[in-house]
């Protein structure tokens, strides 16, 4: 069985081989048959997606890159063409032409950066003109003899034609398939119901429907250019795989209305050469939103990466102490008329734990601290570092027997489960964990919280730590629950 791959690092291939060359046979001859179907009679395709699938196959799943893979997708360019009539010399010829394009792009995406096969950084939309310049050259010239075999076409302008369809379609078509979230992210991105947001986020795209009516309505030779103004607000708006379809939707609609005569454009005075030189504008254009929304991709990843530094602990990925303040006073706000629970946490002798396995024990010890921690509490709970081995939690909405009770089970939790140490040996820790809540009503501010929540811990380490203490006054209510 032949199972090396050829290029990009693979993920471990749980599919068999067989099943994988089925999914590449299957999917290139879908695509060529839809190409052969949309051919004129006596010309190449004009859409011709075959290609641009095949290799966007390759790139996001290195693992079908197999010799079985390649030659999966050389049996599905062969039975597509000979099922639809063609001689097999020539269908021989043009597969050969179409895969040689496929591989120098697979090729040449293996000397990309990874992030440039997502589009996620800025310059990434030129790295892919340039691959899709490689990818169609490579192509016309290994098929340029049997365009001029089959059509009659001088060798130069059977180049050149080549050329043009395979950039096109590639430009058009390999941004989707690179951008493809997935379809468990795409449907969890979908809105569940249509509400007021749902509206507003679909206007740039109303607003590109819109501006295509009115450049059919207006015609003329600037009808391309109309609808960009809406794309680039689609593009500034929405995630890259969006703003590919809807250039792709509306790179295809003008390459199919314009031969169609159903956009009203002047006389041109060389049809066939006019045609060609319009399509690789419409082509070229489709660069411009692509750009966009990549650098808007790197963009709102820089902030979103930033925003991260600043709000949480590097260490232990805990919010930081004035992230965590600032949205405590945001939360108490916010649930005045709830009851909220403050719990203050401090890892026992924590300092022997540095003594005996060194500072990075005592981290490891820590991060262990904070995933335990997180895994008992709720999304809606805030969890903080507060400096050194002391944490802070705000409960939203728990009373103080809830709120003991999730202390309680962090004690629990922490005292069963020994770390494994960097440096070899296992470590027990305990917590002492001081409570505090404010009534739904009360108006006690968060510094007073902080304060009764210290003084219910400072309690639980006098009275001998691992213990859970509420503050003096509340005590009584929480009694039973507590060890
Ligand atoms: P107690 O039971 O009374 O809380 O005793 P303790 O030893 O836990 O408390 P103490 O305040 O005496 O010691 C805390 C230690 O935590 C001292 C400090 O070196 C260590 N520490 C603070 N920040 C970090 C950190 O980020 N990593 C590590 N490994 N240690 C830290
Ligand atoms: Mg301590
Ligand atoms: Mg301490």
């Amino acid at each position: 069985m032949l199972t090396a791959t050829l290029g990009l690092p693979a993920k471990p291939n749980t599919e068999p081989q067989l099943a994988v060359a089925l999914i590449v046979a299957g999917i290139v001859f879908l695509a060529s048959f839809f190409g052969i179907l949309t051919r004129p009679v006596g010309f190449l395709a004009a859409v011709w997606p075959a290609n641009a699938v095949l290799l966007g196959l390759m790139v996001r799943n290195p693992s079908y890159a197999t010799v079985s893979g390649w030659l999966a997708a050389f049996a599905g360019y062969i039975t597509a063409d000979l099922l639809t009539g063609g001689s097999f010399f020539v269908t021989l010829w043009l597969t050969i032409a179409n895969m040689t394009g496929a591989l120098t792009g697979y090729l040449l995406f293996r000397l990309a950066p990874e992030s440039d096969r997502w589009l996620q950084r800025p310059a990434s939309v030129l790295h892919l003109f340039a691959i899709c310049c490689a990818v169609a050259l490579s192509a016309a010239i290994a098929g340029s003899g049997a365009a001029r075999l089959l059509f009659g076409r001088d060798l130069l302008g059977g180049i050149a034609f080549w050329f043009i369809t395979e950039l096109v379609n590639s430009l058009i078509i390999l941004p989707v398939l690179l951008t493809f979230p997935g379809f468990r992210k795409l449907r969890a991105s979908l809105p569940a119901s249509l509400s007021l947001a749902t509206v507003q986020h679909a206007l740039p795209m109303l607003v590109l429907v819109a501006s295509v009516a009115l450049a059919i309505t207006l015609g003329g030779p600037g009808t391309l250019a109309m609808p960009i103004p809406a794309l680039l607000w689609c593009s500034l708006t929405y995630r890259t795989f969006t703003t590919s379809v809807l250039t792709m939707l509306l790179c295809t609609w003008l390459l199919i209305s314009i031969p169609a005569n159903l956009i009203p454009l002047p006389e041109l005075p060389d049809p066939l050469r006019s045609l060609d030189s319009l399509r690789l504008g419409i082509a070229l254009m489709a660069l411009c939103p692509l750009t966009v929304a990549s650098i808007n991709a790197a963009r709102v990843e820089l902030i979103e990466r930033l925003s991260r530094a600043a709000n949480h602990d590097s260490l232990t990925g805990a919010l930081s102490r004035g992230a965590f303040i600032e949205r405590s006073e945001a939360c108490l706000r916010v649930n005045r008329d709830h009851g909220t629970a403050l719990l203050m946490l401090d890892i026992d002798h924590f300092k022997n734990i540095n003594d005996r396995f060194g500072h990075a024990g005592g981290d490891a010890m820590l991060k262990k601290f904070v995933r335990l921690v997180s895994h008992l509490l709720r999304p809606s709970d805030l969890f903080g570092r507060m400096g050194g081995e002391e944490f802070a939690v705000v409960l939203p909405g728990l009373d103080m027997i809830a709120a003991t009770s999730v202390a309680e089970h962090i004690r629990q939790a922490l005292e069963a489960q020994a770390l494994e140490m960097p440096s070899g040996g296992k470590v027990w820790a305990t917590v002492s964990i001081g409570v505090t809540t404010r009534a739904p009503g009360q108006h006690t501010d968060f510094e007073g919280m902080l304060l009764a929540a210290d003084r219910a811990l400072y309690e639980a380490k006098g009275a001998g730590r691992n213990m859970v203490r509420v503050g003096a006054q509340q005590a009584e209510a929480a009694a039973p629950t507590l060890n």
